[in-house]
């Protein structure tokens, strides 16, 4: 990651997370995903950060709702999914799409991760993810328009950028995830060890994420759909014959909706 950025949380509502890429050098900043405009605006108020632009990974208000505030304070390009709606958006990208904001020692890389929504992306940028309501730490983002079909093939997209590639995900989830992972795989000390950590950090009212992809391919359910063990805990609970990883995800996405 380029020293020169860094990345700060700004919470809306009860667990949505903003995400504000800062550049060190110059006091600009670059928020992802402002769903709410008031934490946005105070945060921007307090930091004295010049907004720069926005971007946007889906649809949902959750994810969108300050942009319109903001944009009556800010006049700023606005970048989000062009398969979607949103309100305010002057820059349309898609799959394979790059982009260079002025003044950002950063190339941003946009890849489309549909299954959450359709038009679902995500932005990649010297070694960070910023992969909205697609793929959270230990879980994934429910099925609300697309088919696992698709969604599997986004976390398979996302899954083989680099280790070390830090996710910032649209949700601080990580202790329910890290719950329903450790009763699918009681046996992986990874998800025990990440458990405790997570319980630390949230203790303190800290983000769990970012947290790295090397890791979430160990912790990740959703990520390890291939694993013979978890797809035979899969098989069992659902009292039938899985043929494929597409069914296998699929199932498992089917558990997490109906596990408390
Ligand atoms: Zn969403």
């Amino acid at each position: 990651m380029s020293t020169q950025v860094s990345v700060e949380p700004i919470l809306a509502f009860k667990d949505n997370y903003i995400w504000c890429l800062v550049n060190s050098a110059t006091k600009h900043c670059i928020l992802v995903d402002p769903g709410e405009a008031r934490p946005a605006l105070a945060f921007l108020k307090n930091t004295h950060y010049t907004l720069d632009a926005i971007l946007i990974t889906h649809h949902h208000w959750d994810h969108t709702n300050g942009v319109k505030a903001l944009l009556r304070t800010y006049s700023v390009p606005v970048y989000g999914p062009a398969k979607e709606t949103v309100l305010g958006v002057t820059q349309p990208v898609d799959e394979g799409d790059t982009f260079h904001i002025e003044g950002w020692p950063l190339n941003f890389k946009v890849l489309a991760t549909p299954g959450h929504t359709l038009g679902h992306i995500a932005y990649y940028a010297e070694g960070m993810l910023f992969c909205g309501d697609t793929l959270f730490s230990a879980g994934c983002g429910r099925l609300f328009e697309g088919t696992a079909d698709q969604m599997l093939a986004s976390l398979n997209k996302l899954a083989h950028l680099p280790g070390d590639t830090q996710l910032y995900c649209g949700h601080e989830y990580t202790l329910a995830n890290l719950h329903f992972a450790q009763m699918i795989e009681p046996e992986n000390s990874q998800i025990k060890e990440r458990l405790e950590k997570v319980r630390e950090f949230r203790q303190s009212n800290l983000p769990s994420l970012p947290n790295t992809l090397e890791n979430e391919r160990k912790i990740n359910p959703f990520l390890r759909c291939e694993q013979i063990r978890i797809a035979d805990r899969i098989e069992k609970h659902h009292g039938r014959r899985l043929t494929s990883p597409v069914e296998i995800f699929a199932y498992l996405r089917q558990w997490k909706n109906n596990y408390k």
